[in-house]
């Protein structure tokens, strides 16, 4: 049936404001969003949002760009302070967008980019051409995968070396490139490990800390940038606090080159509203960002917990589950990853599946994954704690383990709920943190 013009336009309308009072009901544990602060959508909104500014801060091409330029100064001045890196390019709008700045920056068509796979953990812009992966598709990249440690849940140091130095000994090229990060990262990657042996054989060092960045500047994750990477991307919107967008930190000595690998070359007109948020949520990290981390952490550390205790596999357990906002669940002994993310959708619990290491290995994909993702960085900036953890780790099992009617759980995830409509971790928390704002009359 089609609709008339006015009635696609109530619907929209009508559809927007279901999905804020779903979330309002929801617990959010997709391991790459947040919610930002009232402050941060009310920049997002602004009249940037319809300018243009190609280029940086006082070398546009642009007239009207006199208080863009003053927002993004400040915005790259506090990027570098965050992540106490010597150059911030805030212009990519988006973490995929920040890793092909960084492919154009430091390779050429053909070469070698050493990452995880997918399935331990990388992601789809580190991926092979064969899956359509960004690396693949659009740099023409060859794609090599670190080796990798299940029971760690990390990069294996040492068959890394043999690797590498495999290579040398016969021969074959070397990577030109290196990316650490990833989407599944509930440990610190080997950086300092394996540093020195790359920048040896002359490799450049990425870290993609579009899950992590957050935990970064809050000072309870590694520091990339001191531990031997030459560039690090972000997105602004998975642990931080900021619209979605991406950016780009390095030293001092590859700012000319990224900076054109950014405009011209991947970017053109660079999402001014969101560089307004970006800068907004900088400063609510730059105040909160250390007490908000560290709850970080100890929510992920306490929910895996819980969930271990109740029967659930949750992988890492060697190394105390996780030391970030991710936790990954083994899941495939009861249903597939993406039937329990079903199961707990009914119930109002949102978070999805993913693929495990070893799901390859046993034929598994997309479709009947082994397993789910759970973050808590949302849940920790609406003020949840351990208390509220626990409640959370019960919730799964009743809908998981013990199959109670998702409509029971529903009303009583609202229930839960309603204690946590604010945003924490903010300079204003009056105005509830997924209110509809209506701009119509
Ligand atoms: C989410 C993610 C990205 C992509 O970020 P977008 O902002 O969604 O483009 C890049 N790398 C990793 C490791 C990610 O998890």
């Amino acid at each position: 049936m089609k609709l008339t013009p006015v009635e696609y336009y109530r619907k929209v309308f009508s559809l927007l404001e279901q999905h804020h009072r779903w979330f309002q009901e929801s617990i959010p544990l997709i391991a790459s969003e947040n919610v930002p602060s009232p402050a941060v959508r009310e920049a997002i909104i602004s009249d940037f949002g319809n300018r243009y500014a190609e280029g940086f801060p006082k070398e546009r091409v642009y007239a009207g760009c006199r208080f863009i330029d003053e927002v993004e100064i400040l915005c790259m001045e506090m990027a570098r302070r965050l992540f106490d890196a010597e150059y911030a390019d805030v212009r990519p709008v988006s973490g995929v967008n920040a890793n092909i700045a960084v492919y154009t920056a430091f390779t050429q068509p053909n070469d070698i980019m050493m990452s995880l796979s997918i399935a331990a953990g990388g992601h789809i812009s580190f991926g092979k051409k064969q899956f359509s992966g960004t690396a693949g598709s659009v740099k023409n990249l060859e794609v090599e995968y670190f080796p990798f440690n299940y029971e760690d849940m990390n990069i294996d140091v040492e068959a890394t070396k043999e690797k590498i130095l495999g290579r040398v000994k016969t021969n074959q090229p070397l990577p030109k490139l290196v990316m650490f990060g990833g989407s599944v990262l509930p440990f610190p990657h080997p950086v300092k490990e394996l540093a020195k042996l790359f920048h040896d054989y002359g490799m450049t060092i990425c870290y993609d800390a579009a899950h992590v960045a957050g935990l970064i500047a809050g000072g309870q994750f590694q520091d990339p940038l001191k531990e031997g990477a030459d560039v690090m991307t972000i997105s602004t919107h998975k642990t931080l606090f900021g619209p979605q967008g991406g950016a780009i930190l390095s030293k001092e000595m590859y700012a000319e080159t990224l900076k054109k690998a950014v405009f011209p070359a991947t970017v053109s007109n660079h999402h001014l509203h969101h560089v307004a948020g970006k800068a907004v949520a900088f400063a609510e990290m730059l105040e909160f960002g250390k007490d908000y981390a560290e709850q970080v952490v100890e929510n992920a550390q306490t929910l895996a917990k819980e969930l271990y205790s109740r029967g659930f596999n949750v992988l890492g357990r060697k190394n105390g589950f996780t030391r970030s906002h991710v936790l990954i669940v083994d899941v495939s002994e009861i249903a597939y990853g993406s039937e329990i993310e079903r199961r707990l959708e009914d119930s109002n619990i949102i978070l999805n599946r993913n693929l495990l290491p070893y799901d390859i290995k046993y034929g598994r994909h997309y479709d009947t994954t082994g397993g789910i993702r759970i973050g808590v960085q949302e849940c920790t900036r609406l003020g949840m704690k351990a208390e509220e953890m626990k409640q959370i780790a019960e919730f799964i099992q009743r809908v998981v383990l013990r199959n109670e009617d998702p409509e029971h759980i529903r009303a009583e995830v609202a229930d839960f709920r309603r204690r946590f409509q604010k945003v924490h971790y903010a300079f204003e928390t009056a105005t509830e943190a997924y209110k509809y704002i209506r701009v119509r009359s």
